[in-house]
């Protein structure tokens, strides 16, 4: 999608420190980090949110990236994902993603 920030970064035209990639998924840092390791995994393709998922098989598709970032960073001890659904749950970019987030101690349930 033309105006989607994340379409831009899977299509290069925007730039981004990219942990990992593969076929389905682009995993890269967030701009403003809310831990140590703060990494967004989104899908090669357009899909809104979490709610707009048409095939099921799409988040399995993405979980072989979360593993592999968890895994190039040398993440230890945890981490957390996060998916925000819809503006009310705090969600701004409207392209699926999953933070990935580790390096200090999380609280739950989170605020
Ligand atoms: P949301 O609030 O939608 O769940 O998360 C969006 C995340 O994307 C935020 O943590 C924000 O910092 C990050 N973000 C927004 N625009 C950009 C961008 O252009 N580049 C990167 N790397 N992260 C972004
Ligand atoms: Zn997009």
């Amino acid at each position: 999608m033309e105006s989607c920030p994340f379409c831009a970064i899977v299509q290069k035209r925007l730039p981004a420190e990219t942990v990992y990639e593969d076929e389905n998924a682009l995993a890269f840092r967030d701009i403003r980090p809310q831990a140590p390791v703060h990494v967004l995994i989104v899908p090669k393709e357009h899909v809104g949110s979490a709610d707009d998922v048409q095939d099921p098989t799409l988040w399995s598709r993405l979980m072989p990236a979360v593993k592999a970032t968890a895994a190039k960073l040398g993440v230890s001890g945890g981490y957390r994902l996060v998916v925000n659904c819809g503006e009310s749950a705090g969600q701004t970019v409207p392209h699926l993603h999953i933070h990935l987030l580790a390096g200090r101690g999380l609280q739950w349930p989170p605020g």
